[in-house]
């Protein structure tokens, strides 16, 4: 499978001159198939809408787009989604039951005073797939899901391909000895894997409990892992091409198979 970063920011699509190379768009990540061309979208953070247009350009089919959690940066490029309103694609919200989640829910994303056009009005309504459990299949992609330490609740996926495992963690507080163990087992032997490394070493004392690791922390998660590649992501917003490229020099003295998730790249698995 093919994994393409579209967003790879924390919390807020805050564009600075100085961070537009890594990229400002709150997290998207499309994961595309290749012996079938099947697509499978994570998360919906404003990197959906560049992911939308490209799209709407010219594939048809469904478009499924699972959800970890429903903080805004992880849903808030869902209404600017050019496949609603584009007919022959079929949009499909994959939402996981944390908390009082449901359908109704999602639907209020679209409800005035926060958007124009109602959910029921859309072009091309998407079909909203409410899940429970921690595994889900959606078209050819099977997919384990994993209980991350975040306010709200978020899930992390592992998806099966051709070459290993693809593991997609954002949102994610590493530090805790009980849920660090429990995550490295969801982790172990993955080719590539996504983490969130939204925090500096110097930044995370002030930020315990916000529900993010800092970059050393997931180097170190990853050469005490037996994983093949780390992505950091998530990253705080306003946070430099310079700065980035610093860390991943950092991280890579830790754990040297790793690399910052910026928008635009892509990698096998
Ligand atoms: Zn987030
Ligand atoms: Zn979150």
């Amino acid at each position: 499978m093919r994994v393409t970063f579209w967003g790879v920011r924390g919390s807020v699509p805050w564009a600075t001159a100085a961070s537009i190379g890594v990229g400002c768009n709150t997290p998207c990540v499309a994961v595309r198939d290749e012996r079938t061309g099947a697509q499978l979208v994570l998360d919906a953070g404003s990197g959906l809408v560049g992911l939308g247009q490209e799209l709407a350009g010219g594939a048809s089919g469904a478009v499924p787009v699972l959800l970890t959690h429903y903080h805004w940066d992880h849903t808030q490029g869902l209404p600017f989604f050019a496949p609603l309103y584009t007919r022959g694609l079929r949009t499909e919200i994959w939402a996981p039951r944390l908390g009082a989640i449901d359908a109704a829910r999602v639907e209020t994303m679209f409800q005035s005073p926060f958007y124009p056009v109602p959910y029921a009005h859309l072009p091309s309504r998407p079909v909203l797939r409410c899940w429970s459990g921690l595994e889900v299949d959606i078209g050819v992609f099977r997919i384990r899901a994993h209980r991350l330490r975040h306010p709200g609740g978020a899930l992390a996926y592992r998806l099966r391909g051709a070459g290993g495992d693809f593991v997609y963690a954002t949102d994610h507080e590493l530090g805790d000895a009980v849920h660090d163990a429990a995550f490295a087992g969801f982790v172990r032997g993955a080719r590539a894997v996504v983490l969130d490394a939204h925090f500096t070493p110097a930044e995370l004392p002030a930020h315990r409990g916000w529900g993010h690791s800092s970059w050393r922390q997931c180097a170190e998660f990853a050469l005490a892992g037996n994983i093949g590649e780390l992505w950091l992501f998530h990253h705080k917003p306003g946070r430099t091409d310079a700065e980035m490229a610093g860390i991943e020099v950092e991280a890579s003295a830790i754990f040297p198979n790793t690399r910052a998730a910026r928008e635009g790249v892509s990698f096998e698995v």
